[in-house]
């Protein structure tokens, strides 16, 4: 099931994305919330007629670096012989549809398509044959990146969290094998990145395994696993895309922070 958070007339509802054709589906307004018990309402409206929201509002975005052997090497970085992780700060999360604001502070900024793995329960030290259990679906992610910020600074916390920093969507993808998709980023049309999903060094189970050591993840926390090869960069004007098979695509337009 596909399940996006929208807004229409100034209510925010959860909805079930009905239909194939783009420019027609339909959204079935979920009648309770998706991560526990709930049934579809039966009432419909079209998506054309709605704001979407991002998918989630996570209380944290964990995303690993260097997943991708070939977009380690591009970087001029080892590939790492365990996961690391960093955090996305919850206030740089925004839709499909949402504006990334180019920060002032930064010369260089680059998109990072990445498979986004929403969790579905609180859990903590989850054991690797339980990590299916733990998650609720999968989404489009752009880890949008201050490259130059990156460089000169060690903590990446503003580099790769400042606000709008964290597109996701277009909605959540209940039903999936996330095992080998294929991973797209176009910019004006122009693809950019391209990869598998079946290139990731450590795997989605390895990561949570990893993260939940350390910490408790609650419903709705997303973690990002890393970006193929082909990172770039984005200027004012551009409107990135990232397409991920059996999900759907995630559009941002490129702004001068105001
Ligand atoms: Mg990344």
């Amino acid at each position: 099931m596909r399940i996006a958070r929208f807004s229409i007339d100034g209510n925010v509802a959860f909805g079930a994305v009905e239909g194939d054709k783009p420019d027609e589906l339909v959204l079935d307004i979920i009648k309770g919330i998706p991560f526990a018990d709930f049934e579809l309402s039966g009432t419909k409206v079209p998506l054309s007629k709605v704001r979407l929201l991002p998918p989630v509002l996570p209380n944290k975005v964990v995303a690993f670096g260097r997943n991708y052997a070939e977009h380690a090497r591009e970087l001029g970085n080892e590939v790492p012989d365990a996961p690391f992780a960093f955090f996305k700060p919850a206030t740089s999360v925004i839709g499909s549809g949402d504006e990334i604001q180019y920060p002032a502070f930064s010369e260089d900024l680059h998109h990072e398509a990445e498979l986004a793995v929403v969790i579905g329960r609180m859990c903590r030290e989850v054991p690797r044959e339980r990590v299916k259990d733990v998650i609720f679906g999968y989404t489009c992610a752009n880890d949008v990146t201050a490259r130059d910020v990156q460089k000169r600074e060690k903590q990446w916390a503003r580099a790769k969290g400042f606000d709008t920093a964290c597109p996701l969507g277009p909605w959540v993808e209940t039903d999936l094998v996330p095992d080998d998709l294929t991973i797209q980023l176009t910019v004006n049309g122009e693809q950019r990145q391209l990869g598998r999903t079946s290139e990731m060094i450590h795997s989605i189970e390895d990561l949570i395994v990893n993260i939940t050591e350390a910490m408790t993840l609650l419903p709705g926390d997303v973690i990002l696993t890393g970006t193929p090869a082909g990172v770039g960069p984005l200027n004012v004007g551009d409107e990135v895309a990232v397409t991920i098979e059996g999900i759907g695509t995630l559009t941002n337009k490129v702004i001068k922070r105001g």
